[in-house]
């Protein structure tokens, strides 16, 4: 039997423990993974590109557990009434190779996300950051906002979105739990003040949500939204002024915001950062660029995060779908009965 999380079940699972607590959790499981970053088999995720978006899998595993999740951007799919990003992970025993674990991952998705961008910022943003500047107030965007709340104390937002109903459904969703909302006319607008600037917009073009002069000395860019060939949000101008971090540069240099530099272009990784084996930020004037692309080990931490969480609780039910006979060598003892029809012929 396989543990399932359905979208009801994390929907409870997530009402009971509380969302900045789950991201909170999740951010501490990835540092601890990403600090034995060496022990992991990883591999850029495998991606299968359309005209409208992208469909992938990402793979990786501790050796104890490996895991993969499903997963697609389509940007055009809110014009459909879909989502642009949807998913669902496996963790599974490396022992036995049998999957533990199967759960919906668009919402753990946008948890993970959320976790990995404020768990990198606590580390990179400049000391004592309040004021977050968001461009891009889809899907992802409130599960940002509680995320550097609760890692980083950051309360005051100022927001833009080219499409005005987004930034409605933010305010709706946001104002009620205390957060002191600025909304914007413009990126340029909403930038001013900032200490940290998320970028979160969904367009598979090379677009320049931000150009160079929006961006201040001291200033830390969590640039989420450049995450596919031909999809980027940065003038490359900031690229040459700032520092980047990333996850995995293997994946970072055919997706994130560095696709548009030399493929030797210096950059740092964050577990050498958070193992004290690199510079984070240095000085008050410094440009941090966390150009995250979304790595299969996050994936990897958020599964793993949730089963011990899931451990005593009945946030899962049990599916059957390892076809599993007494005789490991008769398999055909399961369908047998399916023999015995009688055939035409
Ligand atoms: P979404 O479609 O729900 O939201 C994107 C928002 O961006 C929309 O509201 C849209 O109106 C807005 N937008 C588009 N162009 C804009 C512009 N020029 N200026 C201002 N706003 C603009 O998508 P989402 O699920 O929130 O995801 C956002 C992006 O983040 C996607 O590109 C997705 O692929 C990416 N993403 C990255 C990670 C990661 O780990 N790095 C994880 C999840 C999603």
């Amino acid at each position: 039997m396989v543990r399932f999380v359905d979208v009801p079940n994390m929907r409870r699972w997530l009402v009971d423990t509380g969302i900045e607590n789950a991201i909170e959790g999740i951010a501490d499981t990835l540092v601890e993974d990403f600090k034995r970053w060496e022990l992991f088999d990883k591999t850029p995720r495998v991606a299968s590109h359309s005209e409208v978006g992208v469909i992938e899998l990402m793979p990786a595993s501790d050796g104890v557990q490996y895991g993969f999740k499903f997963v697609n951007g389509h940007p055009s799919n809110p014009a459909r009434g879909l989502q642009t990003v949807t998913a669902f992970g496996v963790l599974a025993d490396v022992q036995s190779g049998y999957p533990t674990l199967w759960s919906e991952m668009t919402i753990l998705t946008a948890l993970r996300t959320a976790a990995t961008s404020a768990m990198v910022a606590r580390v990179l943003a400049p000391e004592g950051a309040t004021t977050m500047a968001m461009i891009g107030t889809g899907t992802q965007s409130e599960f940002q906002a509680l995320g550097f709340r609760r890692l980083l104390g950051v309360h005051s937002l100022r927001i833009w979105d080219t499409d005005p109903h987004a930034m409605d459904t933010f305010e709706r969703n946001m104002r009620p739990l205390g957060f002191d909302i600025v909304r914007a006319t413009s990126a340029a607008e909403a930038v001013e003040g900032a200490q940290i600037i998320t970028t979160c917009t969904a367009d598979k073009v090379n677009a320049t949500i931000l150009t160079d002069d929006m961006v201040k000395p001291g200033v830390h860019l969590n640039a989420i939204g450049g995450d596919c060939p031909g999809k980027t949000e940065l003038d490359a101008r900031i690229l040459h002024r700032g520092d980047i971090f990333v996850e995995y540069p293997e994946q970072t240099r055919i997706e994130g915001e560095i696709q548009q530099l030399d493929a030797d272009h210096p950059v740092t990784e964050m577990w050498r950062v958070l193992r004290g084996e690199a510079a984070g930020r240095t000085s008050a004037e410094q440009i941090t660029i966390f150009d995250s692309v979304g790595f299969a080990i996050e994936d990897f931490s958020a599964l793993r995060y949730l089963d011990a969480a899931l451990d005593g609780t009945d946030y899962f039910t049990e599916v059957d779908i390892i076809a599993e006979p007494t005789d490991p060598k008769d398999l055909f003892s399961l369908v047998a009965a399916g023999a015995s029809v009688p055939t035409l012929a």
